[in-house]
């Protein structure tokens, strides 16, 4: 069973959803009975027998869980350790993201509502969300940025074929922020009957501890399956891209106040962090506030949100979770960039190694084993967040595979 104390621990959240300095709700007044509508009531609802019945029941025969801890024997004899990949790839629609729009489905429906609304980027939030609506036959609007429906169309095609209805941003750079801006009009807009899914550790409290809790089932079985294949329950070291965070929050979260286990949280530097072209939040952000929490962001002298990049659309986001930014802030986290050129050999490395094409934003992970070093005896678990399947066209272009 997950934990359902919020006692206060270092790296935790506390009651007023603070990591340290970050995190807390910086939200308009009109979504404040929302959110706190929300607040008051997402622990209790979690935790309760039935809740968590139905919730193991659906990553067990619908997700596909558990996902398989494996002990990658080519990679680990190429570094000269023990590298064991959290296979969160072959859970159903291809990646992390399915455990958290399950938990999230699940709160809706007890929360009486029955319309679902979510922002998406490059599309595979939105699939997700489109997925578990279908599954609890809600109703499913994703808000998207007109350019993003552009260039992710396979995906906008999953989310009409699964029936959910894709509405376009057309405001500002058309992008994932005006997306986000349209779905927190919306909510502002239909307090009643509507849940806003969001997708990561991020937004205003308690969306952060939400998501991370719902993740958290990834440490969850990284426990046991250790104990299994290893003897012990502890890694040395974790290691895992960070876009939002919840990938990482999810495999970091049952060790966080376990400081003999190392934490790599690895972001995207897109082409390089000296050339305006990168998603590297922790070292080009400062503090501020972004989609309701205080945490590290990209921003101008004035407060301007900057536009990040990376090849990566899951990682290409102008922020980092407050849990994150408080991990990394505290030294407790250690965060390295990979660019989108070393991520790309990266996947292609992994893919002759071990069989395994991941998802471009996991690459990232997989390019830091060069860069890290490791003693021989040293467990090491990359969770491997996503599989390469929407990437390949990327993949087909820079390796011209089909030349
Ligand atoms: C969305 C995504 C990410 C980034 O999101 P987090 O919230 O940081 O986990 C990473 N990997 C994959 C495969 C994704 O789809």
């Amino acid at each position: 069973m997950l934990e359902t104390n919020i006692e206060k621990k270092k790296y935790d959240v506390d009651e007023q959803g603070f990591y340290g300095e970050f995190g807390g709700a910086f939200i308009p007044e009109m979504l404040y009975p929302n959110v706190e509508h929300l607040r008051k009531q997402y622990l209790e609802i979690m935790y309760e027998p039935e809740f968590q019945k139905e919730f193991r029941a659906l990553l067990k025969d619908y997700v596909g869980r558990p996902s398989p801890l494996y002990f990658a024997k080519k990679l680990s004899a190429h570094y000269n350790t023990k590298i064991y990949l959290k296979r969160e790839d072959l859970n159903h629609t291809g990646a992390h993201k399915i455990n958290n729009t399950i938990g999230q489905i699940l709160l809706a429906k007890r929360l009486g509502k029955h319309r679902i609304i979510a922002e998406t980027g490059a599309g595979q939030h939105g699939v997700a969300t489109a997925t578990v609506c279908a599954l609890a036959g809600l109703e499913c609007i994703v808000f998207m940025g007109e350019v993003d429906i552009e260039r992710q169309a396979p995906n906008v095609a999953r989310m009409r074929m699964l029936g959910a209805k894709v509405v376009p941003a057309k405001s500002g750079s058309r992008t994932l922020k005006d997306a986000t801006n349209e779905a927190i009009r919306d909510w502002i807009n239909n307090p009643n009957d509507t849940h806003y899914i969001i997708g990561s550790v991020v937004g205003p409290h308690p969306y952060p501890d939400m998501v991370a809790r719902f993740q958290s089932v990834i440490s969850e079985e990284m426990k046991w399956q250790l104990k299994e294949q290893t003897g012990k329950e502890d890694p040395d070291t974790i290691i895992a891209c960070v876009g939002g965070g919840s990938n990482a929050a999810g495999a970091f979260y049952h060790y966080l106040e376990n400081e003999k286990v190392k934490l790599v949280a690895v972001e995207a530097s897109g082409l390089g962090n000296d050339t305006g072209k990168s998603a590297a939040t922790s070292v080009l952000g400062s503090k501020g506030v972004l989609h309701g929490s205080r945490t590290l962001l990209m921003q101008t002298e004035d407060g301007q949100v900057e536009e990040p990049y990376s090849i990566s659309a899951g990682l290409d986001y102008p922020g980092i979770g407050p849990m994150h930014s408080h991990l990394i802030g505290s030294g407790r986290a250690e965060v390295f960039g990979a660019t989108d050129e070393e991520a790309l050999h990266a996947a292609r490395f992994l893919a002759k190694m071990e069989g395994i094409i991941p998802a471009l934003e996991t690459a990232h992970a997989f390019a830091v084993l060069d860069k890290m070093t490791f003693e021989k005896d040293e467990v090491v678990v990359l969770n491997l967040s996503g599989r390469g399947d929407k990437d390949l066209t990327t993949y087909i272009d820079f390796f011209k595979l089909n030349g």
